[in-house]
């Protein structure tokens, strides 16, 4: 979003002299925190606690949460869950039940208007926005790569990465060979003017983008949209390999992912109505067992 409008100031001040760009940036700057105050954003300058290193573990307690668009529907209501470093969550629950928004939380996007996310035990309401997002990843549903190169859209995970690194993450991300595949290799522009790669290949290039963030914590939506049973499986294995060691939330929309999780919370209409696992909730026979039958089949 910033990042957006940083573009659109350069580009329209390509004529302009230098301290005429930086006035106009600190300008946008400052009309990018009120438009985020206004849309009930956080702000980015907001002097919270540093955070060196996350430790993994990570808890909503008795969150409350609606959008400010909306005052009138309770998006979350009192969501309780704790869950210990290293741990592999899935996510479930009907669409629109609140699973996107316990991701937006997480990432400091919006702030519960009552509880509290945390981090290691600390309030995410005291720590740097900033340097907490550093120690998240997240591999969207959709994901949607920037006018650049190869290269570049996989350096994004962590800026001034050498080639090496972003080669071997790459090798991790199974995304190497249909790289090296093209004639540009990894200096092939992607993007919206750019070469057209398939929904499996920009899944491969942001696990690539994620593996050189090399987060504590990640969270990953998974597609909904079926990818050809090759490309799936060079997916779910990158997945494997990037979830290794690190607390991760997946919003899982396929059986598969859900019974290699670690445990599973059900979420419906704003409420954790189950958690265990793939087996005792199906014993239980509640939210859960009809949506295996229904979706998640
Ligand atoms: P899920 O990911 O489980 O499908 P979401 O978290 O996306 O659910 O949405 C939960 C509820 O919040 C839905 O009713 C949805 O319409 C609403 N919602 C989601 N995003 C916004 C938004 N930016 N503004 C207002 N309402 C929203
Ligand atoms: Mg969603």
């Amino acid at each position: 979003f910033s990042g957006f409008i940083l573009y659109s100031v350069f580009v329209g001040a390509s004529l302009g002299s230098m301290p005429e760009i930086i006035s106009q940036i600190q300008a946008m700057s400052g009309a990018t925190d009120r438009l985020r105050e206004i849309m009930g954003l956080p702000t980015e300058a907001d002097g919270g606690q540093a955070v060196e290193h996350l430790g993994g573990a990570l808890a909503f307690r008795d969150v409350h949460f609606h959008y400010p668009s909306r005052p009138d529907q309770a998006v979350l209501a009192g969501v309780d869950f704790e869950v210990a470093p290293g741990q592999r969550i899935a996510l479930v629950g009907p669409s629109g039940a609140g699973k996107s928004t316990v991701f937006s939380l997480i990432l400091g996007y919006y702030r519960p208007e009552q509880g509290q996310v945390l981090f290691d035990g600390r309030d995410a309401a005291s720590l740097d926005l900033h340097a907490l997002r550093k120690g998240i990843a997240v591999v969207p549903q959709e994901v949607m790569l920037f006018g650049g190169t190869i290269l570049e859209n996989i350096e994004y995970g962590k800026p001034g990465a050498s080639r090496q690194e972003i080669i071997e993450a790459a090798k991790q991300a199974n995304a190497h060979a249909f790289i090296e595949e093209r004639e540009q290799g990894y200096e092939t522009v992607v993007g919206p003017r750019g070469v057209k790669l398939s929904g499996g290949q920009r899944q491969r290039i942001a696990i690539a983008r994620a593996i050189l963030a090399d987060p504590r914590v990640l969270l990953l939506d998974e597609a909904t949209s079926a990818l050809d049973a090759e490309s799936e499986r060079l997916v779910n294995e990158a997945l494997e390999r990037l979830m290794v060691g690190r607390t991760s939330l997946v919003i899982a929309h396929r059986l598969s992912t859900v019974r290699t999780a670690d445990r599973i919370l059900v979420l419906n209409q704003g409420k954790l109505v189950e958690q265990g696992s793939h087996d005792e909730l199906m014993a239980h026979g509640g939210t859960y067992k009809v949506l295996v039958q229904t979706q998640l089949g």
